[in-house]
């Protein structure tokens, strides 16, 4: 049945931002103390959840049949564009306590007319389950996305989208040279130049933000490569349950190409080298990057397309999208870097696949 719920949940928008390849490992207010906003926030994090949130979870158990039979009728595609999109506690808390005095508090959706009757609500509810969960899994991780927030990807969106303001170019500038310079260069051009300066700019942002993260870091030892009648094959050793071994195989798929002449081959194994499939009780499924030597599912997140997100952490490539705090807005932000929204390193939804310049990036890695 969880399946079936995810499976729902995977077709959101907000369901990209589910898994995670973390940089941090731990979560505690030990570290960081640099803003109001961080201590405040890994606060939250030390605390128990806040009420209304709690009778969030409770109102979503309540109508998990409803959310069963709603993912059995509805279908929803991604948009293909650069967008920001904003996380705040304030708005969550504030669509949260008005789902919990609307309709669906004193309703059963265990029918499926009545699902389909309540389907907006439902759908409502379950994003902000979704919405809730990473809000409390960024806030855990505050120090990392608030200073991830010192990036102006918001600008750098706003300049590819076309909005040229000098105000985004200076930003950009600032953060691979010094301001001022960057604001004595903006003084003396003119016309072209502005377009020039703009356009030289984004090029050396994109080198330094945006392109590392549709590179792969580094191989993992441990992972074999053979030559094949068809081509390469990378061996993957795992461990886990019988059932997880064969998410995995299936998520192998999204790692083999015949066109590619590429294979992936997971194989279940009990070496303490195998990458281990385990199950947490809560947050966003994800990979530590750091030592790459587990796959941590989130609850009813095992599903095969998840688990190929989560491999693609394991073989080396990073997650492509970016995800910080930002100071104006007091939330966090998302922003997708590939538009097209067919990566599955960037989104995760069942269209995504794995670029064929990723296969070319495995066997020179792997393989050579
Ligand atoms: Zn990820």
């Amino acid at each position: 049945m969880q399946v079936h719920k995810f499976r729902f949940l995977g077709r959101l928008w907000l369901s990209i931002i589910l898994t995670v390849g973390l940089f941090v490992t731990s979560c505690g207010p030990k570290t960081e103390n640099k803003s109001l906003s961080v201590s405040n926030a890994l606060q939250l994090c030390q605390n128990d959840s806040s009420p209304i949130f709690e009778s969030l979870d409770q109102l979503f158990l309540n109508h998990q049949q409803g959310l069963n039979w709603l993912s059995r009728l509805t279908f929803e595609t991604p948009k293909r564009q650069y967008q920001v999109r904003y996380l705040s506690r304030a708005q969550l808390e504030t669509q949260a306590s008005l789902l919990l005095r609307g309709e669906l508090s004193s309703q059963s959706t265990a029918q499926i007319d009545q699902a389909f009757k309540y389907k907006e609500e439902l759908r409502k509810l379950a994003k902000l389950k979704e919405q809730t969960e990473r809000l409390e899994f960024l806030e855990c991780h505050m120090g990392n996305y608030y200073r991830l927030g010192k990036i102006p990807f918001k600008s750098y969106v706003d300049l590819k989208n076309g909005n040229t303001h000098l105000e985004h170019v200076v930003e950009l500038c600032s953060v691979l040279r010094n301001k001022p310079s960057c604001l004595a260069e903006s003084r003396l051009i003119r016309g072209a130049d502005f377009n020039s300066m703009t356009e030289k700019y984004i090029k050396k942002f994109e080198q330094k933000f945006l392109d590392p993260r549709f590179k792969l870091t580094s191989r993992l030892e441990g992972i074999e490569c053979k030559k094949t009648t068809e081509g390469k094959k990378l061996i993957l050793p795992v461990s886990g349950t019988e059932q997880d071994i064969i998410a995995a195989q299936t998520a192998a798929q999204w790692w083999s190409s015949k066109t590619e002449k590429f294979q992936l081959e997971i194989v279940s194994s009990n070496s303490s080298s195998a990458i281990k499939i385990q199950h947490i009780d809560e947050g966003p499924s994800h990979v530590n990057m750091h030592d790459r030597n587990e796959i941590n599912l989130g609850p009813g997140l095992a599903s095969p397309l998840i688990i190929a997100h989560e491999m693609g952490h394991i073989l080396g490539f990073p997650d492509c999208y970016f995800e910080a705090w930002d100071k104006d807005s007091e939330s966090f932000i998302y922003i997708e870097l590939d538009p097209t929204g067919s990566n599955l390193m960037c989104n995760i939804n069942g269209s995504a696949k794995i670029p064929s310049d990723y296969f070319k990036q495995l066997e020179a890695s792997y393989c050579d």
